[in-house]
């Protein structure tokens, strides 16, 4: 099965470490990267799971703003590709 919001999981600690405001200590980086990244026909209340992830995040927004420029892919700020592309969509029409 193709995964829905992945390219390539194994980049995301490089591009983590990339992001100037991360501090090491995100709750993404206690699961493994590829979790951010699932497959096509997963139960849709395991991307509620995955999502719920970021809420205690200490850099939700910032990470928000830096994924909605930024990633295409995956699972960012608590938030899915197609959410951030209406975001941006939002931002141009602003
Ligand atoms: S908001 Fe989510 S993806 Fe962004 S750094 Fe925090 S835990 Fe990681």
């Amino acid at each position: 099965m193709p995964r829905l919001l992945a390219r390539k999981p194994e980049d995301r600690r490089r591009r983590m470490t990339a992001y100037p405001p991360v501090r090491g200590d995100e709750p993404c980086r206690k699961v493994p990267p590829d979790v951010f990244y699932p497959d096509l026909g997963d139960d849709p209340r395991d991307l509620d799971h995955i999502t719920a992830i970021c809420r205690p995040c200490p850099i939700l927004l910032p990470c928000l703003s830096w994924a909605v420029a930024n990633e295409q892919h995956g699972v960012w700020a608590g938030t899915t590709p197609n959410q951030r592309k209406q975001l941006r969509r939002m931002g141009r029409a602003a």
